[in-house]
């Protein structure tokens, strides 16, 4: 039997989709039996009852074996169940931290993961628990083109291989400066044919060897009004600059119907413009990467808590989620939470990786 590429990923989907709803089945078998001991199933696996199991435990346990059976080639796949939510892939900056990816987010949307903010180092393994599909993406936003932002953009184009997808893929990121390229240097960096890190997969720049072409928005890292980057049906991305040391750096909004998610990416706080651009956010994701006793040179490059909570309360935003922790805010997130609840009346959430924030529907 002869199957085209498109024909073997859809069955190795199928294949992978009916996994996955065994393994979530299993998951939801163990934790009734880890949590409810009086249940008659569990009272038949732990008590001298008669050796013919009942027909409901036959059952659950050829389930439970076909499950197993699963397990181990599809990772179960918890997406975001609100109709639209973030999730958090990397919740940590450029250290290597145990349980803190580098950056990265996704927007869920319907049970689709439609834009992707960022990928740092370790966010692509995150984004492969989070059983997003490479298929489903409408837009990769990149906010800077620091390592612990942008590294694991080849993984992740590489894995759309083994994706049904052949439209292309949008993918946004800012001009250059000083030592930074524009958005089109990092690409041909890693992807030109011959010279590039990775030029086997040039297909991604020209569409060609059966790749998907990455149809390039280069934004103006400079610009303090909003820039449209996408526009659906469904929701439009904008873009602002944003200032962040030395970096051409970036900040993305996304509406979606009455609903705003602001993601800040690296920035000092030195912006009023970014003040306007993330006002009325229902859901703001800021990097908070320095205690308020941070010296000077990352005191350029990251927002202080005091500005955190400045611009957030100034902007009305209705829940800020603190993200991009690294070791030296973490030792201090006590008295930098204590800072920011003084000020900023809204919700207040600390990101951990895969975490998911649903947004509440409501009228503007
Ligand atoms: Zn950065």
């Amino acid at each position: 039997m002869n199957l085209s590429r498109n024909d073997a990923i859809i069955m190795q989907e199928t294949l992978d989709s009916a996994i996955s709803f065994l393994s979530r089945f299993r998951d939801t078998f163990t934790s009734t039996l880890r949590w409810h001991p009086l249940d008659p199933l569990w009272t038949n696996l732990h008590s001298n009852a008669p050796a013919r199991p009942s027909r409901r435990w036959r059952l659950a346990k050829g389930l439970l074996i076909l499950a197993s059976l699963g397990a181990g080639s599809s990772a179960a796949a918890s997406a975001c169940e609100a109709p639209v939510a973030v999730q958090v892939l990397g919740s940590g900056g450029p250290e290597a931290q145990q349980e803190r990816a580098s950056a990265g987010y996704l927007m869920w949307l319907e049970g689709k993961a439609r834009v992707l903010v960022d990928l740092g180092g370790g966010s692509f393994a995150r984004y492969g628990a989070s059983g997003a599909r490479f298929a489903d993406l409408e837009l990769i936003a990149l906010t800077h083109l620091h390592a612990d932002h942008a590294t694991d953009l080849p993984p992740l184009l590489k894995s759309g291989y083994f994706s049904p997808r052949n439209r292309a893929l949008p993918i946004a990121g800012p001009t250059g400066g000083g030592d930074y390229p524009d958005l089109e240097g990092y690409l041909q960096g890693l992807f030109a044919a011959k010279t590039g890190a990775f030029g086997y997969l040039a297909g991604y720049l020209d569409g060609s060897d059966g790749l998907v072409r990455l149809k390039r928005h280069t934004l103006e890292a400079d610009s303090q009004e909003p820039i449209p980057v996408l526009e659906t049906d469904d929701y439009q991305v904008s873009a602002i600059g944003v200032s962040h040391g030395p970096v051409p750096a970036l900040a993305y909004r996304i509406d979606v119907g009455e609903q705003r998610i602001v993601f800040s990416g690296d920035l000092n706080g030195d912006d009023p413009w970014f003040v306007d651009f993330a006002r009325d956010a229902d859901l703001m994701i800021m990097d908070h990467a320095v205690p308020e006793q941070a010296g000077a040179v990352a005191a350029g490059l990251h927002a202080l808590p005091s500005e955190i909570a400045e611009i957030a309360k100034t902007a009305e935003v209705k829940h800020l989620v603190l993200s991009h922790l690294m070791r030296r805010s973490e030792r201090a997130l006590d008295d930098s939470l204590a800072r920011i609840r003084a000020v900023y009346p809204g919700a207040l959430s600390v990101a951990s990786d895969l975490d998911c924030f649903g947004l509440e529907p409501r009228g503007r």
